[in-house]
């Protein structure tokens, strides 16, 4: 080690930050070009009522066909755009997007549409000057009505209050719902819900994914679910993959639920053609 040798820390030997660093930098030129192209694109996945299967809501996840690369998960590439900035223009075209696709569904389905679209934002967007004000053209531009969309914020976004509370406050007073997504995995879960106020907690994957053993994310999610009602929020469990695991959520006095037992993220031409009401 450099830093060990001569105490100049800045010129440690460290390859494999240099190419992270390097692979961000491709990455974010990539997506540039990318949203120049046309390579994003939505998909968009249901959140059911328990225990009827009724399709009540749905949730945009962006998706990245990189020509050479292939699938790059946004779990990849959401953070590189977070960190270069390109995610204020990004997460723009897919509220722009999920928000004229809500108003297509309800033309074209009526009541059979999903009563609310979910889209996620991240910590970085919530706390750009002038987002609630983004969200409202949007809304007008496209003319679906505030309470049709759930804007999924992550705990830490709003951690340490400061503008992003002030944005959800706002965003909130157009009408719009907020949920806590991945809640119960980040640094202040309950605290938060002190002052930040919320519509929506998603409970996270991880505390339904052992639920019906018994242990301690049993008791957890119990709690969580207690917690949500308590408050007036509504609870929605997230990553169902078994019909095990949804009846034991209803059990818990669990409503909504998400998750590939209900259904993956599919394309807008497959969820139109999908179902309404699943097997629980
Ligand atoms: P998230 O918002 O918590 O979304 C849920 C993730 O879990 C999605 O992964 C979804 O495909 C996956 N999932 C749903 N049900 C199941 C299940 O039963 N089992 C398993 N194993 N996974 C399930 P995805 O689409 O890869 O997205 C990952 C994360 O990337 C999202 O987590 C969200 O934080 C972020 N993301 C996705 N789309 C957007 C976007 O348009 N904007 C922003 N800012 N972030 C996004
Ligand atoms: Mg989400
Ligand atoms: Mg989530
Ligand atoms: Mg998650």
């Amino acid at each position: 080690y450099a830093a060990k040798a001569g105490g100049d820390s800045r010129r440690r030997y460290a390859p494999e930050l240099d190419d992270e660093a390097g692979e961000a930098a491709r990455l974010g030129a990539a997506m540039r070009i990318a949203l120049d192209t046309g390579q994003f694109r939505l998909v968009y996945q249901p959140i059911v009522s328990l225990p009827d299967g009724r399709r009540v809501s749905v949730e945009a996840l962006i998706r990245w066909e990189h020509p050479e690369r292939g699938f790059v998960s946004p779990a990849d590439f959401i953070p590189v755009a977070e960190q270069n900035g390109l995610i204020v223009e990004l997460g723009a075209w897919v509220l722009r997007t999920a928000c004229a696709q809500a108003v297509v569904w309800r033309a074209t389905l009526g009541d059979r549409a999903p009563e609310r679209m979910g889209v996620n934002v991240s910590a970085r967007q919530l706390a750009e000057p002038g987002f609630p004000e983004l969200v409202a053209a949007v809304l007008a531009r496209t003319g679906l009505e505030p309470q049709r969309l759930t804007l999924e914020i992550t705990e830490t976004a709003v951690f340490g209050g400061g503008r992003a509370v002030q944005a959800v406050k706002d965003l909130r007073e157009l009408g719009v719902r907020i949920a806590l997504d991945d809640f119960g995995t980040g640094h202040s879960s309950l605290g938060l819900l002190q002052t930040v106020p919320v519509d929506v907690l998603k409970v996270d994957k991880s505390f339904v994914d052992d639920i019906t053993l018994a242990g301690r994310e049993a008791v957890i999610a119990t709690a969580l679910i207690q917690v949500s009602h308590g408050l007036g929020l509504t609870a929605v469990a997230e990553g169902v993959e078994t019909a095990e695991q949804a009846t034991e959520l209803h059990r818990l006095g669990y409503r909504l639920a998400q998750g590939y037992h209900f259904g993956r993220p599919v394309a807008e031409p497959d969820f139109l053609a999908s179902p309404t009401t699943v097997a629980v």
